[in-house]
């Protein structure tokens, strides 16, 4: 017997289940937000995103990346002894500020918020069990699941926490190592090799692949790994992992080319999984595919259609910032069946040092699909900004489609690139040409200016007629 009724209940505290439990609560609903950890936000704000970026932004601060140009001697002395123990007494208070502001959020919206675990009794009502060992019944209309994802874990690799590291454990690091090897060539892997090495770390990356990001364009990947070199990150690609062996004090990587690398910490990132193990999903009717998800159409409704999956459960692309606006669209779509068509295009950010960044297509999907377009690229140095700040690699390129001159993908490397792109993105939702972007007026000195430059350049090879 249900001991509480709410409208929506919404399993998961994550950047997709706050999203959905304010949205619902705007909507006038009465709404319970479960949650099993003793903390609210989910991986984004506790154990991933903003740790992370963090993380990444006292790194980037401490090395020879931000003091170029102008900024020469502004890179401070990086004290390996205690750089990650001072780095995480700041990151712990910028987590605890927007903790705050979150449970501020829900309660000002007349948000339940229910601490424990939630499993399905049936496909209407959640069992939900709090530390103390208590449950309650709660039966609702709609139920959003945003219960995210975990690193993937395979059984043959020995993660012990100290020496063999997932992207939780490696964020609880008290000390730099002095040698590290990233197995993956994913945004995850990227981001933490790039994190590691400025602050003087040895840094090994291997990855199967031909490239690292080996969805993304040749040109700003050779970009990115030529930066990853000169920091002094060894790239070993078309490389696999044959045996991980830690011992008391290192750690053995064997790969499939006959190498042997040692380092005193490994970081294993490769893939992640979906979190509905506890959830006893069969007392709803639902099943995983072969895949191991749970299938949904597009409008995010599982077969149960009153049930909702949202964010990295939902699957690719696995952001926080699609996550919140699933939240949105997907409550309001379960709530008034009012179809609020998502924005096309979304921006895509990988935090490596340099920043990567694109919306749309890239030229390996335009060449898929036999378009005729054309490159525009302009790097940073041809801007008076980028001279300041030094970022003599910088690049921005957009890609246009000849016929229409709509844009069809930006792509940035450098500096500010996860800032940079939304201009790129609101052009592209608007399905704006090449000229809309040339005949803009940036600020100058901007890195945006280089909008203006590559658009320029674009518009000069089809009057050429390129
Ligand atoms: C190292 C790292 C860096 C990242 N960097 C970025 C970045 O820079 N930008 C970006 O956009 N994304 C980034 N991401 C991805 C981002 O963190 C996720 O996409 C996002 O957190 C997904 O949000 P979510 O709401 O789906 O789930 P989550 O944030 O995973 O939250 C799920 C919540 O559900 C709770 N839960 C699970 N099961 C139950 C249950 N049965 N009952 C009750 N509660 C339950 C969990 O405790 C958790 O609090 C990063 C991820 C990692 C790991």
């Amino acid at each position: 017997m249900p001991n509480k009724y709410f409208d929506v209940l919404v399993v998961g505290s994550g950047p997709g289940g706050q999203s959905a439990a304010i949205t619902a609560a705007k909507l006038g609903k009465s709404v319970g937000l479960i949650e099993r950890k003793p903390y609210l936000g989910g991986v984004s704000l506790q154990t991933g995103t903003i740790p992370s970026k963090a993380l990444r932004e006292a790194a980037y601060l401490a090395s020879r990346f931000s003091a170029q140009g102008m900024r020469e001697d502004s890179a401070r002395q990086i004290i390996k002894e205690s750089f990650l123990v001072q780095t995480f007494t700041l990151k712990e208070r910028i987590i605890k500020q927007q903790e705050s502001a979150l449970l501020s959020r829900l309660l000002k919206h007349g948000i339940s918020i229910i601490p424990g675990e939630a499993c399905f009794e049936n496909s209407h009502t959640l069992a939900v069990k709090n530390r103390a060992g208590v449950t309650e019944y709660i039966k609702a209309e709609i139920i959003i699941l945003a219960t995210g994802s975990r690193p993937r874990r395979p059984g043959e690799i020995p993660f012990d926490k100290s020496r063999v590291l997932d992207s939780s454990s490696i964020l609880k690091l008290k000390k730099l190592p002095e040698r590290l090897i990233v197995i993956g060539g994913g945004v995850i892997a990227c981001e933490f090799a790039t994190l590691f090495a400025p602050l003087g770390v040895k840094v090994s990356i291997i990855d199967s692949h031909q490239q690292l990001l080996a969805y993304l364009d040749q040109d700003i990947i050779s970009n990115l790994t030529e930066q990853m070199q000169q920091m002094g990150i060894r790239v070993h690609l078309q490389t696999r992992v044959t045996s991980i062996t830690a011992t008391d004090d290192q750690v053995n990587v064997i790969t499939d080319q006959e190498q042997q690398l040692t380092a005193d910490v490994v970081l294993y990132a490769l893939g992640r999984q979906p979190n509905y193990d506890n959830l006893s999903i069969d007392r709803a009717n639902l099943v995983n595919d072969d895949n191991g998800w749970i299938p949904i159409n597009e409008h995010h409704q599982t077969s149960e259609k009153h049930i909702y999956i949202i964010g990295d459960l939902a699957g690719s692309p696995a952001l926080a910032s699609t996550a919140m606006h699933q939240g949105q669209w997907v409550t309001e779509f379960a709530l008034h069946n009012r179809l609020n068509t998502p924005n096309k295009v979304l921006p895509m950010a990988i935090y490596t040092i340099p920043e990567l960044s694109y919306a749309g297509e890239t030229e390996q999907q335009l060449q898929q699909r036999q378009a005729d377009y054309i490159v525009g690229k302009v790097s940073y140095s041809e801007t008076a900004r980028g001279m300041i700040i030094g970022d003599q690699q910088g690049l921005l390129k957009l890609l246009v489609e000849k016929s229409s001159r709509r844009l069809l993908g930006v792509h940035i490397i450098g500096e500010s690139a996860s800032e940079l792109v939304h201009v790129g993105q609101m052009a592209l939702n608007a399905s704006a040409t090449v000229d809309s972007l040339a005949r803009n007026v940036f600020n100058y000195p901007t890195l945006a200016e280089c909008y203006k430059t590559a658009a320029q350049n674009v518009i000069d090879q089809l009057e050429q007629g390129n």
